[in-house]
């Protein structure tokens, strides 16, 4: 007899989506050069609509948001100086020390407890400007931010955060890996959410369901030591317009069916509201935060794989779950089901 394999429902991260038959035929049809020798048009298309998207100048294609965002805290800092951020910020702790390593800048980080840097939590961190002491060079937000469950800064917020950074003089870099999601949660356009920022990361391997990719967005001078920048750290890529065209078909088919990841979060963490020993926090976007009053999160995590349904921990007693283009409701309820059983016995 043949053993039943579970199904699989993978809500790791909106990073395990793989890209659609549909998707695969923009790619491979895609028009392509050699984009360090003569430019390659696909490239310059997905370049020009995410600019006009964001309402920016000129926008550069990257292998990955983290060398986008490295490129960009480069181009913004100059060493022995600091990098305002939310302590929890990807830059934090997902970017290897890139900060120090690359920039050779070290981070002041301001606590939050909802991941949201506002323009009074900045000023307070501001020192007093002394020989003595550190300047900071530059500030960061993230939107949504990731470790907070994907939360979605409030306009307002943003809004001050930006009249903050120009009048202490201080670039203004937005890590928008899920810029798209904050934005659909929002709804408004992107351009909204990103007015003010001095650059701008977007990822197309999240929400978006691209394999690879993300751009890095700002001013026309910018942008041009940028594309020096991503070349010294190994990022000029030759045709890349089998990538940029996935990315271009994700922002036709794509950008617009987020509230559908939005909408499973919130079917999904719903199903916890009266679970003893569970604490969520509605999700603003398509990230669940589980907090368990006790118990390792770590046995939980392999008690549902067993089962079929990855989730990860992100803390010793939270789980994460993250809904994404490949999973649907029926996928979501299923999953749900499993952990409130696992989480009973
Ligand atoms: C994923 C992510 C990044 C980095 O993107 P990669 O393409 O994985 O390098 C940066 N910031 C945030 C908030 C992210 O979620």
């Amino acid at each position: 007899m043949t053993e039943l394999t579970p199904p699989i429902v993978d809500l790791r991260s909106d990073t395990v989506t793989k890209p659609s038959p549909a998707m695969r035929e923009a790619m491979m049809d895609a028009e392509v050069g050699d984009d360090v020798l003569d430019g390659d048009p696909t490239t310059h298309q997905l370049e020009a609509a995410i600019a006009s998207r964001l309402g920016m100048d000129a926008a550069l294609f990257f292998p990955s948001g983290i060398q986008a965002n490295q490129a960009a805290m480069w181009l913004h800092t100059r060493p022995g100086t600091e990098v305002l951020l939310e302590a929890d910020s990807h830059m934090v702790h997902y970017e290897m020390a890139a900060l120090a390593a690359l920039a050779g800048v070290q981070i002041r980080p301001v606590s939050t407890t909802d991941g949201l840097l506002t323009a009074d939590l900045a000023q307070a961190s501001m020192r007093p400007s002394t020989w003595y002491m550190p300047e900071i060079s530059a500030a960061v937000v993230e939107n949504s931010h990731n470790l907070s469950g994907g939360r979605v800064m409030p306009l307002a917020v943003w809004d001050d955060l930006v009249t903050f950074a120009r009048e202490a003089g201080l670039p203004l870099h937005l890590d928008g890996a899920r810029v798209w999601n904050a934005a659909a949660a929002l709804g408004v356009p992107v351009e909204r959410i990103v007015r003010g920022a001095t650059s701008v990361m977007v990822s197309f391997s999240k929400g978006l369901g691209c394999p690879v990719g993300s751009c890095l967005v700002g001013e026309r001078a910018f942008i041009r030591r940028a594309r020096a920048v991503r070349r010294r750290l190994g990022g000029a890529m030759r045709q890349t317009g089998i990538l940029a065209a996935a990315a271009l078909y994700a922002l036709e088919h794509n950008a617009t069916r987020l509230e559908q990841d939005h909408r499973h979060a919130t079917l999904f963490a719903g199903r916890f509201g009266d679970t003893p020993g569970v604490t969520l926090v509605p999700p603003e976007t398509n990230i669940v935060l589980l907090d368990l009053e006790e118990g390792d999160a770590l046995d939980v995590e392999a008690r549902l794989a067993a089962r079929g349904v990855l989730v990860v921990r992100t803390g010793r007693r939270q789980l994460r779950a993250v809904t994404h283009l490949d999973v649907t409701r029926d996928d979501v309820e299923l999953a749900a089901d499993t952990m409130l059983d696992v989480l009973a016995t």
